[in-house]
């Protein structure tokens, strides 16, 4: 009698394997997808402007008519007689009316997004993780109160392989998948033992035609499938 395992190969390895849905493993997909978005935006790359400061000076609060200076930008660009052209000027308020600082372009620069960067590959660790978690953890999750904690077994020996569990249970019983052509029947295993409530696992137990399904309480090791025989 030999304890249920997933199949030996590949292909039925990847046959087992799904994506839960525990709340940990779609925060981490959701985690994971912000992480991709911010990461791929911060490696696109950004044309940045790069200006240098060549003037700065104060602006009045009026001009000479006695007229508020609604725009002191433009007041003060109006008025410059230095040097160098004015690209873009950055005024401030100031005590007795603006202080205005005159920029000239001097070119521009490629750049990334570090900090997007930086911040989306870190959310992708936290996804990946979460996913991988939440798969993993899955099965420890405790079972409801009313569900009695089950291992469940396949005897080998007695399996005939005519996949009556997989068809009652299909996402607790599945039957290995041969490479090559053999004499032998695929034989059945357990995919996941939290596949299915309890009622439905023994039900599909009680339907196997050779008792091969061994179902037993995981904390007591008490018999629950097929009952032992009285002496
Ligand atoms: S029902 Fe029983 S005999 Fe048939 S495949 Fe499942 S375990 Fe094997």
């Amino acid at each position: 009698m030999t304890k249920t395992e997933p199949g030996p190969d590949l292909e039925t390895r990847k046959s087992a394997f799904r994506i839960s849905k525990d709340p940990l493993v779609v925060l981490g997909l959701v985690i994971l997808v912000i992480g991709i978005v911010l990461t791929a935006y911060g490696l696109i790359p950004l044309q940045t402007a790069n200006y240098q400061q060549i003037a700065s000076g104060p602006v009045p609060i009026t001009d000479a008519a006695g007229n508020f200076i609604t725009d002191p930008s433009a007041y003060y660009q109006a008025h410059y007689n230095g040097t160098g052209s004015l690209d873009t000027v950055d005024c401030s308020p100031s005590v007795n009316g603006y202080i205005c600082y005159g920029f000239q372009f001097i070119g521009t620069s490629t750049t990334f997004n570090q900090s997007a960067r930086e911040y989306g590959f870190g959310l992708m660790v936290v996804g990946v993780l979460g996913i991988y978690g939440g798969n993993r953890l899955e099965p420890l999750k405790p079972r409801p109160k009313h569900e009695r904690p089950i291992t469940i077994r396949i005897d080998e020996d007695i399996c005939v392989a005519n996949g009556v569990c997989v068809g009652l249970a299909p996402t607790v019983f599945q039957l290995k998948k041969q490479e090559t052509p053999s004499i032998f029947a695929p034989l059945a295993y357990v995919i996941d033992p939290y596949g299915a409530d309890n009622d439905s696992i023994i039900q599909a137990a009680e339907m196997c035609p050779t008792g091969a399904i061994i179902i037993e309480d995981a904390e007591t090791g008490e018999r629950i499938h097929p009952p032992l025989p009285d002496y």
